[in-house]
């Protein structure tokens, strides 16, 4: 049966957990209604002098594990359905990864690449200001997602503490320094953000990969990483930093895309050494989008060995590995039959319908969820936010040896659940979200 929306779909990877373990209806009843749903209309000054009104939403999941956690993506096509899915698939993810966080998730229905940086600062300030009271370091804490940074997440932090200075005089609202850094994690590293917070997400879909590929050995024919084809869709923050570290690891990324196309090193052009991560960053930043950087003729270097392609098409490259590192509901019933990678691993948030995830294990090919695979990120923003409680300060190795770490144990736990029962990763996934979520509302009752 097609789902109807996009939190049904997603519901709907729980639900089938549902064979495998039992849990009461009370809980069940729960997870599926958001604790909290916020909408809010954000006036902006804009700098011709008209005032705008721009839609946000913010959904507070569930916090049985923990304070909500979730990013804010600032897209024209931010919808309360998408918000409300991805807040939920926050709250399974954290359960996953063993992080002490809930699920939420925002979002601005906004392109902005066509704001002014004065106009983009307004909005957020503007946002934070509609939020200031249900958000909070120990209620509710934003991130950055699609479209939204570390300078970004700075404004939040500047215009909640402009909040909590006027209201502390009539409220009593006295929190640290630390405390108040601790609102949003993602933030630039001079302003209390972390180092390794900006690959977290890239660097440890890798890690999860390398510790699943001697398991996948037989499946993928290799496991040695320079014998295995990668095509990567989006090559924002997620897509970049995955292709990099697996490029180090060796792993041969032969196809990349962004929002205005896709380049494809193919045989006989630079199929073998692959795409070279940094010279491919160099020239999207030069020409403003990947699809500039294809082999014309002959005017075509060495390093720049691809031709264009369609974005649809990346998908269904004969590669070992797909990584979807964009936007939802890209991997559906209709071309999931036409996908040749053998692994898929799950970057962006709900790449993949659950339709299409029913198919997808009908061929054989293994999925290796979102909620396990882009954790990375959450696994990082914990450490920022303990750091701005405690008022430490981790470097980047033992951030990044942490992550490393924590990854590892996460896909070890899943794998040997799925062998265990039989199931493929995201059910696995699920159940033991399930198991983690069930017993922290048991013991707060
Ligand atoms: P980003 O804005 O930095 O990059 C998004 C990339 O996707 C851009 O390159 C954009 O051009 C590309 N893109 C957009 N539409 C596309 C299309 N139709 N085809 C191909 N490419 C397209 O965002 P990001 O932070 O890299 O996030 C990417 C995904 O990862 C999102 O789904 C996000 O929710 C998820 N995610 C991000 C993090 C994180 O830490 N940033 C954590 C967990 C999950």
């Amino acid at each position: 049966m097609v789902k109807d929306n996009p939190f049904n779909d997603a519901f709907s990877h729980l639900q089938r957990a549902l064979t495998k373990i039992k849990i009461s209806s009370d809980i069940l009843e729960q997870l599926k209604a958001p604790d909290r749903i916020i909408e809010v209309n954000l006036p902006v000054k804009m700098d011709d002098g008209s005032l705008k009104i721009f839609q946000g939403y913010r959904v507070q999941h569930n916090n049985w594990l923990g304070p909500y956690k979730g990013g804010v993506r600032y897209h024209p096509e931010v919808n309360l359905e998408e918000v409300k899915t991805m807040a939920f698939l926050m709250t399974i993810k954290c359960a996953v990864a063993g992080v002490p966080f809930g699920g939420a998730k925002g979002g601005i229905i906004v392109d902005p690449k066509k704001l002014s940086r004065n106009e983009l600062k307004k909005l957020s300030f503007a946002f934070i200001d509609k939020l200031a009271e249900t958000i909070g370091p120990f209620t509710d804490i934003p991130a950055p997602d699609v479209n939204t940074n570390p300078t970004i997440m700075a404004y939040f932090v500047e215009e909640y503490q402009r909040k909590c200075q006027a209201q502390s005089a009539k409220r009593k609202v006295n929190f640290t320094e630390g405390e108040i850094l601790a609102v949003v994690t993602g933030k630039p590293v001079e302003n209390g953000g972390i180092e390794g917070r900006t690959e977290a997400t890239g660097f440890g879909g890798a890690v999860t990969l390398i510790a699943l590929l001697p398991k996948l050995k037989s499946l993928l024919g290799s496991k040695n990483p320079q014998e295995l084809t990668v095509a990567i869709q989006g090559f924002g923050n997620v897509g970049y930093h995955v292709a990099k570290y697996l490029a180090y690891e060796g792993f041969r990324i032969i196809a990349l895309s962004d929002s205005k196309g896709a380049i494809y090193a193919d045989k006989g052009l630079g199929f073998k050494e692959g795409i070279d991560i940094e010279a491919t960053l160099a020239c999207k930043k030069e020409k403003g989008m990947l699809a500039g950087c294809y082999c014309v003729g002959s005017v075509c270097d060495v390093r720049n060995k691809f031709k264009e392609i369609k974005n649809e098409e990346l998908l269904s490259l004969p590669v070992d590995i797909l990584i979807p590192a964009a936007l939802g509901n890209v991997i559906t019933s209709k071309n999931s039959k036409n996908i040749k990678a053998k692994v898929i691993l799950e970057l962006a948030n709900g790449p993949t319908t659950s339709q299409a995830d029913k198919i997808l294990a009908k061929r054989g090919i293994v999925v290796v969820p979102d909620v396990l695979a882009n954790s990375g990120g959450v696994v990082v923003s914990y450490l920022e936010w303990r750091q701005n409680i405690e008022g430490g300060k981790y470097l980047k190795e033992d951030v990044l040896k942490k992550l490393t770490r924590k990854m590892k144990d996460a896909s070890d736990n899943i794998w040997q659940e799925a062998e265990k029962e039989g199931v493929t990763l995201r059910r696995a996934s699920y159940m033991v979200a399930l198991k983690r979520l069930t017993k922290s509302a048991t013991n707060d009752t």
